[in-house]
């Protein structure tokens, strides 16, 4: 018989999900691996195209690709020493295939958190990725549609920010940290993982604390700062968009993501001479990246701030003006609404589906943190085009439900620098002065925010 089904009993159902997206806190719970992949053939129009993974020894993020729209589930299995077998967490996908390829190549990581992703068939109507940990660890599952991929945040020190109650109905709040009656097992910690943190594997299952109502992280609240930072400030620029992805294009046909990429570049060289920043770019040329990619790219590289990089648009032609967005789960009208739902390459009526997630992935993580960045770029952005231009307007401080903030474990935010659709503001955007008003304007309040201690990683 396939593998696994024996085991069933032992599982901890954490969520089941059907299209749009969902979450799971953990720890580990045990069993047996995968077994071979049959021959039987893929059940539906649905496959497992592709499994990304971008880790460290703290972090990792997978990224399974389905393309259409699938039902799937995530579960757990704790370690089993006895037969050297690691914590796992696995995603069943019910009705997809999956591509050959796939089955024979397990994506080998061995980092000290993630050791290996692998996949297979489970049954005839059931694919099984099955994530082999190093050792116990918090994570989330939820699924971004338009292409369908189902993402898993894994953290190895326990960061992900702690369930709110959910407004889903669907799932009982708490349910993933529940201890199993079936589990009675201590955590178990695999041969080849490093000692567990007092704070990782203290106790199975995590229970989550509180959220401080403060602007420091639970990270920064938990463990006394450093003096003394070992990194200079680290700064992820996102020019969004890019390679067959054009972004917004303007009357005249200039297209957002040439003009985001120039100023990321201008703020990598503005920030770069200070010698404050270790500033990285997600793209530094003309290439598509994921939206999840980029907050991966952020994470692993542990940034201390993201800022993603957009070019407002609208139907109408006379919107202008400058805002600056933070990570919400939802927006306050229908244009902001538009614009996410444009940003994140998906009709609204998906935008929709998600947004509760959105909320248990971000909600009291660093919100306070970023809103305050986000102020402090807008005024400054709005101040330094002002200098060169007339009549520059401030839309402000927003908040809508963007991608590619959605698990970023920094001060994240995201610049809409004017609207590319509005013939005057496109016409400034074309030229390098307007740009570097913009450039200077984020590079003022990274320092501001750099230097008024509100960073909380200060120990990396
Ligand atoms: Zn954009």
């Amino acid at each position: 018989m396939e593998g696994e089904a024996g085991e069933r009993i032992d599982l901890t159902l954490l969520r089941r999900h059907l299209g749009a997206a969902f979450l799971a806190v953990l720890l580990c719970a045990a069993g047996l691996p995968l077994s071979a992949p049959s021959a039987a053939a893929a059940p539906g129009d649905s496959r497992v195209s592709d499994i990304r993974a971008w880790t460290n020894e703290i972090y990792t993020r997978v990224a399974i690709d389905t393309g259409e729209e699938v039902s799937w589930q995530a579960n757990t299995l704790r370690a089993d020493p006895a037969r050297g077998l690691p914590p796992r967490i696995f995603i069943d996908i019910r009705g997809a295939g999956i591509r050959d390829e796939i089955l024979r190549r397990p994506v080998e990581v061995r980092n000290g958190l993630l050791r290996q992703v692998r996949a297979g068939r489970f049954d005839r109507d059931t694919v099984r990725v099955v994530i082999d940990l190093e050792r116990e660890s918090t994570y989330r599952v939820f699924a971004l549609p338009g292409p369908f991929r189902i993402i898993v945040d894994i953290d190895g020190e326990g960061e992900i920010p702690p369930l709110p109650a959910s407004p889903d109905p669907v799932v009982p709040p708490g349910v993933a940290a529940a201890p199993s009656p079936e589990d009675p097992e201590p955590p178990a910690v695999t041969s080849s993982a490093p000692p567990p943190a007092p704070s990782a594997a203290s106790a199975v299952p995590h229970a989550p604390p509180a959220i401080p109502p403060s602007v420091e992280s639970p990270r920064a609240a938990a463990s006394p700062p450093s003096p003394v930072r070992k990194h200079r400030v680290r700064v992820m620029i996102d020019p969004g968009h890019g390679g067959k992805d054009p972004g917004a294009i303007g009357p005249t046909g200039l297209k957002e993501k040439d003009v985001v990429l120039a100023i990321g570049r201008r703020i990598r060289e503005k920030l770069s001479r200070t010698g404050e920043f270790d500033v990285r770019m997600t793209r530094d040329e003309d290439v598509f990246i994921p939206l999840e990619e980029r907050t991966a790219m952020a994470n692993k590289g542990r940034a201390d701030i993201f800022v993603s990089l957009h070019i407002n648009a609208s139907r109408n032609r006379r919107a202008e003006g400058f805002s600056t967005y933070v990570l919400s789960r939802g927006a306050s009208n229908r244009e902001d609404l538009e614009l996410a739902a444009r940003e994140n390459g998906v009709p609204v009526r998906k935008l929709q589906g998600v947004k509760f997630i959105i909320d248990d992935m971000f909600t009291g993580a660093r919100k306070n943190e970023s809103l305050r960045l986000a102020k402090t770029v807008n005024d400054a952005v709005v101040r330094h085009v002002s200098h060169r231009y007339r009549d520059v307007q401030s839309l402000g401080l927003k908040q809508a439900p963007f991608y590619v903030l959605v698990g970023a474990r920094m001060t994240a935010v995201l610049v809409e620098a004017s609207f590319i659709s509005n013939a005057r503001e496109e016409s400034r955007l074309r030229d390098p002065s307007c740009l570097d008003g913009i450039a200077d304007g984020v590079v003022e309040a990274v320092r501001y925010y750099g230097q008024n201690g509100i960073l909380a990683h200060s120990d990396f």
